[in-house]
């Protein structure tokens, strides 16, 4: 068994004097059942270093180190606040909303290439006007790349903003809500897909479920200081603490957009902290069994969707199994197995409009990925959408 020594300095009172000595221990190292041999952080980063660095090559070593140091956070305006002036506040501190901004910047950017036609980037893009448009009422503040500045917190009232990673508003912006639409956000908890789902303005009835039942609770209580209670009142948000496995059965066909936002191995969070860590020895199963729950989230998700409507799913993991992986598998058995054909959507067009602010990785076979950089510290985000198709 492993020992050290260690040293401890001690006072020795003699009859007229105090004195400082050394005193060496031999101590055992105590290896109790509990005590892991590995932190959890370093088995995550290890199982990373292995998988990672074979899909994203030369750019695994920056996207690792900016993993490991602070993210950056964006803050998502809440329409429904009356605080005056959150905006020009935050805009004096120097932010900018990076959906305006960007949309912007990419029309400009695109008309010139739609004017000359001599230059395309690396994707085929279609013509600026031929380009879906998003949703302008979601605003989401976020300091310029390169500045780290942190935000305060939101005040008090019916809060301002929410701080959220700004790479978490994409999915939401991708899923494209249009007014009237009936919306089932599957996976909601904490809530800030929802919030942001809500701050389209356009949501007729929106579902927010969750299986943690203490999630589930903190979502109601960031629905209660983001939204006034008349909004609350009007019956318009339905929450609930279910599997939303079952979900697709029982409202087959019932919503025009679905948000897949599934439980995944959160690499940042495994990467740097040690509590509630998916890499721990002791939920190596649950770790394991995640690529199959969140294939059966998404089928349940396709299978609420009506003929026509969309489903976006996501996680905030780089993991090949977990994304590209389960979005195919769930394709093929939603073909086979419930006679549901879905298609992917391509969205090259929505990672290049947003290029400005995140970094995307390059060439996924389905979907798109904002990869985390040290100049723009957001993510990782990786989304697919789908269209039901009958
Ligand atoms: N969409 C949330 C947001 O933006 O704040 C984050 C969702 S988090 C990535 C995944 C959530 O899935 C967790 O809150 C977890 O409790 C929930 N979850 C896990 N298994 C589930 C299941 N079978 N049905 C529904 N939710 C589940």
């Amino acid at each position: 068994m492993a020992a050290y020594v260690c040293t401890r300095f001690c006072i020795s009172k003699s009859r007229d004097s105090i004195r400082f000595f050394q005193r060496r221990y031999r101590v055992k190292t105590k290896w109790a059942a509990t005590r892991p041999k590995f932190p959890a952080t370093e088995l995550a980063l290890h199982n990373f270093d292995t998988s990672y660095s074979i899909l994203l090559r030369e750019q695994w070593p920056s996207v690792r180190v900016a993993m490991l140091c602070e993210q950056k956070y964006g803050a998502l305006i809440n329409g429904f606040s009356s605080a005056p002036n959150v905006i020009t506040e935050l805009e004096a501190q120097g932010c900018e909303d990076f959906i305006t901004i960007d949309c912007t910047r990419n029309e400009v950017h695109q008309s010139s290439l739609d004017s000359t036609n001599s230059h395309r980037d690396s994707v085929e893009m279609e013509p600026a006007a031929l380009q879906p448009s998003i949703s302008s009422d979601i605003k989401c503040l976020v300091f310029p790349k390169g500045d780290i500045s942190r935000f305060k917190p939101a005040g008090s009232g019916i809060l301002g903003y929410y701080l959220l990673d700004a790479a978490s508003v994409l999915p939401v912006l991708a899923l494209d809500v249009q007014a009237g639409h009936t919306v089932l956000d599957l996976c909601a908890a904490p809530g800030g897909k929802t919030l942001a789902l809500l701050q389209t303005h356009s949501v007729s009835c929106l579902w927010a479920n969750d299986l943690s039942g203490s999630r589930t609770a903190r979502l109601r209580r960031t629905l209660q200081s983001y939204l006034p209670k008349e909004f609350l009142d009007e019956n318009k948000i339905h929450v609930t603490s279910m599997d939303g496995r079952q979900l697709g059965m029982t409202e087959e066909k019932s919503f025009d957009r679905v948000l897949v936002d599934v439980p995944c191995t959160t690499d940042r969070h495994s990467a740097m902290v040690e509590e509630n860590n998916i890499f721990k020895r002791s939920r190596t199963k649950e770790r394991q069994k995640l690529p199959l729950l969140q294939t059966q989230l998404l089928l349940a998700g396709i299978q609420a969707t009506r003929q026509g409507g969309n489903i976006v799913y996501s996680t905030c993991s780089l993991s090949q199994l977990q994304n590209e992986c389960v979005v195919q598998q769930a394709i093929n058995l939603a073909q086979q197995e419930l006679g549901i054909t879905v298609q992917v959507q391509d969205l090259r067009w929505f990672a290049q409009r947003f290029s400005g602010t995140f970094h995307f990785a390059p060439q996924l076979s389905v979907g798109e990925l904002a990869l985390p950089h040290l100049c723009a510290n957001f993510g990782p985000i990786y989304m697919c959408k789908l269209e039901r198709m009958n």
